[in-house]
């Protein structure tokens, strides 16, 4: 059985937590997903999604409970992270906003709140690199990536990269976790070569 974590501190922690069931059965992979409020369960996961939400917020719980730091040891460590959304500003290099506490996990700069306040939270089909049909990408008042270093860019909207992969970690400025497709999950945490997750011990 794999271990997962969601971020919970703050932010859409269910609709990951099924998202993830859903990749890992498409693989016939059982899956306990935990949700993290505090140190100590990290280190256990396999892999690790980190939801949208707030990110000043997200950022300063993470850091005050111990959990920042664990997070950066499990991606040094070569296992896959899905951050989205707030995740993706909080895991960025910069987030343009001192409130945030970057961890640093995916070298790109972000700009929060670029495609809009709340009421311009929009659904596009977006072409994703991997995928073989558009995914329907929902945007709410999302963060745009405006500078990518040693990352590579998955899709773009608009002109702009709004996902990325760098080694390990995805992010995405949009919420794969407000569909029922789980083709995103399935990116970050199965097909990802820079990631890995413990294989079946007895493959059938
Ligand atoms: N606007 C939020 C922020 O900047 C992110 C929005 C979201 O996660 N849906 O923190």
């Amino acid at each position: 059985t794999l271990e997962a974590g969601v971020v919970a501190v703050q932010g859409d922690v269910e609709e990951h937590a099924d998202a993830i069931e859903r990749a890992a059965s498409a693989h016939g992979r059982e899956v306990t997903v935990h949700e993290i409020r505090e140190s100590g369960i990290v280190p256990d996961c396999d892999l690790l999604a980190m939801p949208g939400g707030e990110s000043t917020t997200i950022s300063r719980l993470i850091h005050g409970e111990g959990i920042a730091t664990e997070i950066q040891e499990h991606v040094t460590a070569g296992k896959p992270l899905l951050a989205t959304c707030a995740g993706l500003i909080v895991a960025s290099s910069d987030a343009g906003d001192d409130r945030v506490d970057e961890l640093d996990l995916l070298d790109v700069t972000v700009e929060r709140n670029a495609f809009g306040r709340q009421k311009d939270s929009f659904e596009a089909p977006l072409e994703v690199d991997g995928l073989e049909e558009p995914y329907p990408a929902v945007f709410i008042r999302a963060p745009a990536i405006d500078a990518v270093g040693d990352a590579d860019v998955l899709a773009s909207w608009d002109g702009r990269p709004v996902a990325v992969r760098d080694g390990p970690v995805v992010g995405t400025s949009f919420h794969p976790e407000l569909t029922p497709d789980s083709r995103i999950h399935d990116l970050a945490f199965f097909a990802n070569e820079a990631a890995s997750v413990p294989a079946l011990e007895n493959p059938q």
